[in-house]
This record gives C-alpha cells, structure tokens and sequence, in this order.
C-alpha cells in the first residue's frame, strides 16, 4: 500500500491533490504565433498537480496539440473562454482561476 508523504495517508484516502487544485491561482493567456496562429497558455501551478495528467485532459477536451514547458501548459490554438470550465471540472477553484 502506497502512504503519501504529506498527509501519511494511504495514496487511495489522500486527498493532497485536490486541496492542492483548490489553491491553485491559474492564468490563462493566449498569444499570437507566427503566421496568425495563436496558442493558449495555462500557467499557474505548482507541484502539487499532476500538471502531465491537467493537460492531457485539456488536449483531450480541446481536441488539440500541446506541450508543457517549465510548468506552463501551451495549447495549440485559441482556446480562449474554454479553459476556466475544463479545469473547474477537474477541481480548480473557479475564482482563482484567470481568465
Ligand atoms: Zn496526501
């Protein structure tokens, strides 16, 4: 059985990860890329978040590409307005998040 370093709970009783989202103050930019495309970052987090899994679902949910570069989600296209209800669907904090 895993115990999780933080709270000295079995990882299946934790709950670190969702007080963590909760705390999360989460900024949503969108920039203009070269030749009028545009990508979406989503900055904010730290290391309580499972970053990898957060931007799986927003390419899932999004339908799009993406990468993560030191702890900035980029997404490929203009997702602007898309990205607060994906989020607050995986626990973040709705009035922490930027958008
Ligand atoms: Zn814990």
């Amino acid at each position: 059985m895993d115990i999780c370093p933080k709270c000295g709970l079995p990882t299946a009783a934790c709950v670190c990860d969702q007080i963590a989202k909760t705390q999360q103050r989460i900024e949503v930019k969108t920039e203009k890329r070269r030749f009028g495309k545009f990508s979406t970052m989503v900055s904010g987090f730290d290391d309580g978040v499972d970053i990898k899994e957060i931007a799986k679902r927003l390419k899932e949910k999004r339908a799009c590409g993406g990468t993560i570069k030191n702890k900035i989600i980029e997404l490929q296209g203009n997702h602007k307005g898309h990205i607060k209800p994906i989020l607050v669907e995986l626990g973040f904090n709705e009035e922490q998040i930027n958008e």
